[in-house]
């Protein structure tokens, strides 16, 4: 029996330093995986977020 634990994952890319700090902002997109097998590439946060909570809602029997 495969184990669900879906996670989601934000894409961020690293910015231009300022004042010699690293930077950071999210893009926009982010990656859902699961254990099982599950994984649906980079998609739009919301995409990655709404595979993730139907794939954990129906994992569970
Ligand atoms: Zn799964």
């Amino acid at each position: 029996m495969a184990q669900h634990d879906p996670n989601v994952e934000a894409e961020i890319r690293e910015t231009p330093p300022e004042d010699g700090w690293r930077c950071f902002e999210r893009t926009g997109q982010a990656r859902a995986t699961c254990p099982c097998g599950l994984d649906t590439g980079m998609v739009p946060v919301s995409l990655a977020w709404g595979t993730a909570t139907a794939h954990h809602v129906a994992a569970w029997p």
